[in-house]
């Protein structure tokens, strides 16, 4: 079984009840955080999990509001915890520096908690692993694999595929439908993919905003990949425009018109089992 909980279904369109992108995976004894926007530890405290607990961070791509609270998972880990606790970071090319220029900000703040503290004797250890394809995780029981999606311009992007005892759950991250994507889900159970709602998105007079209907998956994009792969549970997250209360029959609506499993969309928080 593995468990995915909503722990930001937001977007840089603020949003007072939605943290930012991010996703909390539990399978077995491990627990991923994937991409880590907006007040993301505040969501995972809700769901019963402190930085200190994560197993690892996986970023699906580096946009800035995926990975807005990056300092805050890094710092906030590395001060709650008695004794070494390595982060690993799994991310595409690009993480690394992005990683190392966070912890070069962070410059005065480790300086003055070294000298503070006895029991901290160095800066927070962080792991990084960049890669774009293949296996990169083979632990407790736990399998990942990554494979590229289509974010273009931004690149390169990652989706994660999660395996445990029968279960398996892609996270799709933000991605135009892809062949890449489609053969890194097919077979799985669930498919958590970000979406919006390009009937909404079009009609908003911003050109800033419309700009970003070429490189993210409609409601509809999103079931088609799912319904191409098979899955059963089809995640929603990441809304644009913010999901509003009683708007849920609609966003779901235009989902099983493509798609005839199990969709789930909601509030951060959403829990959802599988396998
Ligand atoms: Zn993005
Ligand atoms: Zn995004």
């Amino acid at each position: 079984m593995i468990e995915i909980t909503l722990t930001g279904t937001g977007s840089p369109m603020v949003d007072p009840n939605r943290a930012g992108p991010s996703t909390l995976v539990r399978a077995g004894n491990s627990t991923f955080l994937v991409d880590c926007g907006r007040g993301v530890l505040m969501r995972a405290a809700a769901a019963g999990v402190g930085a200190a607990n994560l197993t690892a961070l996986l970023l699906t791509h580096l946009h800035s509001d995926h990975i807005t609270d990056l300092c805050d998972v890094i710092t906030t880990r590395w001060v709650t915890t008695i004794g070494p606790n390595p982060l690993p970071v799994i991310g595409p090319p690009g993480t690394r520096a992005v990683v190392e220029a966070t912890l070069a900000a962070l410059a005065p703040d480790i300086s003055y908690r070294i000298a503070h503290h006895a029991d901290i004797t160095g800066p927070p250890d962080v792991r990084v692993q960049e890669f774009t394809s293949g296996q990169v995780w083979d632990e407790g029981g736990v399998r990942i694999t990554v494979a590229p999606t289509d974010h273009r311009p931004v690149e390169p992007t990652i989706a994660f595929r999660v395996e445990h005892e029968d279960a398996a759950v892609v996270l799709a991250g933000d991605s135009v439908p892809c062949a890449s994507l489609d053969d890194l889900t097919l077979g799985a159970n669930a498919l958590v993919h970000t979406a919006i709602r390009k009937d909404l998105v079009e009609q908003m007079p911003a050109q800033r905003i419309r700009d970003i209907l070429d490189y993210h998956s409609s409601v509809e994009q999103a079931a088609a990949t799912a319904a191409r792969a098979g899955v059963d549970t089809l995640v929603l997250t990441h809304y644009v425009p913010p999901l509003q209360a009683g708007q849920e029959d609609q966003w779901r609506a235009l989902a099983a018109a493509g798609f005839s499993g199990r969709i789930e969309l909601g509030n951060d928080g959403l829990r959802v089992q599988v396998g």
